[in-house]
């Protein structure tokens, strides 16, 4: 048993410090309509294996990206695109149906800041799938792409189907199909009977039930500062959705002016203003997605006006010289000062510190143990034999001693 006590010891103070006893989460991840997908759930009931859960979760997200995408030629909504413009009305599947009438619905209520058939000036912009666009667009070709871009000459219709009043429109529906995305996700994790998750699809998260403490989900709000990654504030969107919309992950340098892919179709130009990122708090994550970059084009002062008006909960994140300043409209949220954001990392920091410095003293108190029982051994048996030498050589001299005296 002595023998072990060592181990037990150490396994104590693995346990103790890696938190080996946690409830299990399992998380899944892969890649969806140029971005990345993660899912954690957890595992506190009798759930399917992980291998029918990823399954689940891809085949979810690859019906949205084979609908909804103007990357795939293929897709449902490319395939729409492409049709000539005709009086017939092109069907559309339910999904895409469901999607187009929330957009529809947001640019109705921002007059048209937010607008699905901004796709043409998008591409213009260098922010599409099209190919050979000019660095900065011309005038002329701002005022052209511009004419073909106004959600009012799209209707929905029975079928369900779509008409298109206008020749020359092109949908894009990045604004709003990752939220979706998650929502699909969120469905395909109920039907297997899995209530405790967290979605996410580039950046927009949904989650429902408590985590693997037991606790509600914390999602965190990126400081919008380009390059940098650095949480400004953390939501519990208990079981809801929060998206955000920002500027500072796609966009284009010129010189030394920033073009966001955030388009306002009023001017036909990249946002440009103070608001740098919005995050939108909603029961699902397509509206919040939409909401999101409604809200952004919008900018500071309409944007909050719009989200008192229309009841949309949200958070804006104004930059004010080098400084972000949070507005808040019915937004629940906790912020994290830099400087404790900075003492937060230190504080990760110091404790892995802590812990490498207590397994090395660990190792280094049994190696300690090991090496003074061997080189004491040895020292003894040294000292031993140098005892017995000396009271040889003493003998001798005694005995030599002796001698002279008995030959005297
Ligand atoms: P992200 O895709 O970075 O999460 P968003 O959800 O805000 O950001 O979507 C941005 C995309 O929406 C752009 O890349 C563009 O395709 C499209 N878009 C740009 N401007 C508008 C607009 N005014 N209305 C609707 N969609 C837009
Ligand atoms: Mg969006």
């Amino acid at each position: 048993m002595k023998k072990f006590f060592p181990l037990f010891v150490l396994f104590l103070f693995l346990q103790q410090t890696f938190h080996v006893a946690q409830a299990a989460t399992r998380t899944f991840h892969g890649e969806t309509m140029g971005t990345t997908w993660n899912v954690s759930i957890v595992t506190d009931a009798e759930l399917p294996d992980s291998p029918t859960v990823q399954k689940a979760i891809e085949e979810a997200l690859r019906q949205v990206d084979y609908r909804m995408s103007t990357w795939k030629d293929f897709s449902e909504l490319s395939r729409i695109n492409q049709t000539e413009d005709g009086t017939e009305p092109i069907p559309l599947s339910p999904e895409l149906d469901f999607v187009l009438k929330t957009a529809l619905d947001v640019s109705a209520k921002t007059d048209g800041a937010y607008d699905i058939t901004v796709g043409p000036l998008v591409n213009l912009w260098k922010f599409g799938p099209e190919e050979n666009v000019p660095e900065i667009p011309s005038d002329a070709a701002i005022a052209k792409a511009r004419e073909n871009v106004g959600w009012q000459n799209l209707q929905r219709v029975d079928g369900p189907a779509l008409k298109r009043t206008q020749p020359g429109l092109y949908l894009d529906l990045s604004s709003i199909a990752k939220g979706y995305g998650v929502d699909v996700t969120a469905k395909a994790l109920h039907d297997l009977g899995i209530t405790n998750y967290m979605v996410e699809v580039g950046g927009e998260t949904r989650t429902c039930g408590k985590n693997g403490q037991g606790k509600p989900w914390v999602i965190g709000i990126e400081a919008p500062i380009p390059g940098v990654q650095q949480l400004f504030g953390t939501v519990e969107p208990q079981d809801g959705a929060l998206a955000t919309s920002g500027d500072y992950r796609n966009f284009r340098m010129e010189g030394d002016k920033r073009r966001s892919h955030i388009i306002d179709p009023r001017t036909g130009r990249p946002t440009e203003h103070s608001l740098v990122s919005v995050s939108v708090r909603a029961s699902d994550c397509m509206t919040a997605d939409a909401w999101a970059t409604a809200l952004l084009v919008l900018g500071p002062v309409e944007g909050v006006q719009t989200a008192k008006r229309e009841k949309i909960s949200a958070l804006f994140l104004t930059r004010e010289g080098e400084t972000l300043v949070p507005t808040a409209v019915d937004f629940t949220w906790r912020r994290i000062p830099t400087e404790k954001g900075a003492e937060g990392s230190s504080r990760v920091a110091s404790r892995l510190t802590e812990i490498f410095i207590g397994v090395v003293l660990f190792l280094f108190f049994f190696f300690a143990i090991g090496m003074s029982q061997l080189l004491g051994r040895r020292k003894m048996r040294c000292s031993c034999g140098a005892a017995r030498a000396m009271e040889q050589e003493r003998a001798q001299i005694i005995r030599r001693i002796k001698n002279l005296d008995e030959e005297r």
